[in-house]
């Protein structure tokens, strides 16, 4: 049997400009897929349009080609995949794996927002789709950086959604979709992601697709000791000067420090990819600021 060749990818939403913790996961998981001699693809998730920032996913491209993190083959983009989105819900209803809901965030409250059986005292024409999860679905897997990982679906997320009662797709539901249709092997993303990976698992059985290997990237604090969310605009990098970004990503991912010799992004990527060990990755949270300053020691 021929293994499938490592396919990686790496999956922005268009939420504001590249900044230093997302770098970090299009760094990790772009030498992990170039050591592997495998394809890095970039896929824009723009799915959650309220979301989205005009202009962000090319500023995103602009910014991914200035520090030399090229992808293989066209860019996609998933407002562009709506017709895969209905075929595999339609799949999953037919099956009886997905059901209507119409519970309201307020029927919900009670149980926390996590849904276990309807509760709605009024049918609304706009119902939510959920993926129905069993009770005692306790879903495992072995993270390249965590190790095992083991989540109760069931008591800690609930049935979870595919559809919105607004009618846009979920997160879960459109990225289980395109990384079986993108033949994704490895998954490389931030640990903010972690505990939707069982999810993703879920889904991906239920299905019938494949599962990916799955490595989680620590996150970087800001100055304030809070994640840098992906939707912030604090912190941007500056693809002008890549370098400094670079080597910060770097030693936030644990790495040993390369030759201040080297002067291009260019040759720091080819340095990085001979060099880069995940087994040095850490599991925690860095403040960008540490990492910084550990790229110049
Ligand atoms: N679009 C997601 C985000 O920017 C990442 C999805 C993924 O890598 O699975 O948070």
């Amino acid at each position: 049997m021929t293994l499938p060749a490592y396919r990686g990818r790496f999956a922005p939403s268009p939420t504001g400009p590249l900044h230093a913790g997302s770098l970090l996961a299009a760094l990790g998981s772009w030498l992990l897929a170039r050591q592997a001699s495998g394809g890095w693809l970039l896929r824009i998730e723009d799915v959650d349009p309220p979301r989205e920032i005009a202009g962000a996913a090319d500023g995103q491209r602009a910014a991914l080609a200035a520090f030399g993190l090229h992808h293989d083959g066209p860019v996609e983009y998933q407002s562009r995949h709506g017709h895969l989105y209905l075929t595999a819900l339609d799949r999953l209803l037919t099956d009886g794996l997905a059901f209507e809901c119409h519970c309201s965030r307020s029927d919900l409250a009670a149980t926390g927002g996590i849904h276990r059986r309807c509760v709605a005292g009024a049918r609304r024409p706009d119902p939510a789709i959920r993926l129905r999860v069993p009770d005692g679905c306790e879903i495992a897997f072995d993270d390249l950086v965590h190790g095992r990982v083991v989540q109760r679906v069931d008591v800690e997320v609930g049935d979870f959604v595919l559809r919105r009662t607004d009618g846009l797709w979920a997160y879960q539901l459109a990225v289980v979709v395109d990384d079986a249709d993108q033949g994704i092997t490895d998954v490389v993303r931030g640990a903010d992601l972690l505990d939707s990976t069982p999810r993703q698992l879920l889904l991906q059985r239920a299905l019938g697709v494949p599962t990916p290997r799955y490595a989680h990237l620590p996150l970087l604090l800001g100055a304030d000791g809070r994640k840098l969310s992906k939707s912030c605009a604090a912190m941007p990098v500056d693809p002008t000067g890549p370098l400094p970004a670079l080597r910060a990503c770097w030693a936030a991912l644990g790495q040993v420090a390369l030759p201040a010799s080297i002067e291009s992004p260019a040759g720091f990527l080819i340095a990085a990819t001979d060099a880069f060990r995940i087994d040095r990755v850490p599991r925690n949270a860095l403040p960008a600021s540490a990492a910084a300053h550990n790229a110049d020691a």
